[in-house]
């Protein structure tokens, strides 16, 4: 694909993408000259990031309803989409899985697995197991004893960098997944480490997040000011997991109710739910209680 940004006024290349063969390109801002180019280059998917909320192709969504209604057809190797500017955050590119997510649709998954290997650690011996996603990668931490087992714990944990490795006391990321690891590692199961840090919208964003939260906004709040839902997360490459380890029935680890919901829509059988309680500190505390009473955890 080959576009001349300097020629294209008000078009602002923010991010390139390999996506297995075909070359995403995410464009901050359109305009005439913008959407004359998006016929030109064959456009067929555009995301546009207003109201909070991604808008997929065929809905309705103002100007970029108009390209859609254009109906473009596009070659196998070349997917541009479009991501609205919304206020001052342009092209929220922490999040692009979102928007590959949202273009692939729900059958069309474009996974790339490797090879099982050993991970000794300092919780046990474990299988792990690597899938790439769009431009996200996941891990499938398992026991050795994991295809044994009839009834295996399993959680999926939400990648936290500032928890996970830096040992952050703002949230309860890193001792939740200690707590799984160590499960796993006595009774046999599997961590799926789901990489969609800060709720899928990207370390950036974050951090932006973060210092919202500096000057009182709750982590809710911040999302939101930040034009994004509360939560962003996408639950598919865990299904394709489930799938592909072969998951009819497990014990659950969690506390959150949409990942109950979601384990659920994909047919397999909870036979146990394993609460995942950490210790409160000062700096959780609240960030905890709005887990509780805006986004229904089970704490
Ligand atoms: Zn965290």
């Amino acid at each position: 694909m080959d576009i001349d940004f300097k020629k294209s006024n008000g078009l602002v290349p923010v991010v390139t993408q390999e996506f297995g063969t075909n070359e995403v390109l995410m464009l901050g801002y359109m305009n005439q000259e913008a959407l004359n180019l998006t016929v030109e280059t064959n456009i067929v998917h555009y995301f546009s990031r207003s109201k909070n909320r991604i808008w997929k192709k065929g809905e309705s969504s103002g100007h970029i309803q108009k390209l859609i209604d254009l109906k473009v057809d596009c070659d196998n190797d070349t997917i541009l989409a479009i991501v609205e500017q919304v206020g001052n955050s342009a092209c929220h590119t922490g999040a692009k899985s979102c928007f590959f997510k949202s273009y692939l649709g729900n059958n069309q998954l474009n996974i790339i697995e490797s090879k099982i290997a050993n991970l000794p650690t300092k919780y046990g011996d474990f299988d792990i197991k690597a899938y790439k996603d769009g431009c996200q990668e996941h891990l499938a931490i398992m026991s050795k004893d994991f295809k044994e087992l009839e009834i295996p714990n399993v959680r999926i944990h939400s990648e936290c960098l500032t928890g996970d490795s830096v040992g952050s006391l703002k949230c309860d990321c890193n001792q939740q997944l200690v707590l799984a690891l160590e499960l796993i590692a006595k009774e046999g199961g599997l961590v799926i480490y789901h990489r969609q840090e800060g709720r899928n919208i990207g370390l950036v964003n974050k951090i932006n997040a973060y210092n919202l939260q500096d000057q009182g906004f709750n982590t809710v709040e911040a999302n939101i000011e930040l034009g994004f839902k509360a939560d962003e997360r996408d639950y598919r490459v865990v299904k394709y997991i489930f799938e592909d380890l072969g998951l009819d029935e497990l014990k659950l680890i969690t506390n959150n109710p949409k990942k109950i919901q979601f384990v659920e829509s994909c047919g397999i059988k909870i036979k146990k739910r394993t609460p995942s309680i950490t210790k409160t500190n000062q700096y959780n505390e609240n960030y905890l209680k709005i887990k509780k009473e805006q986004m229904g955890h089970l704490l």
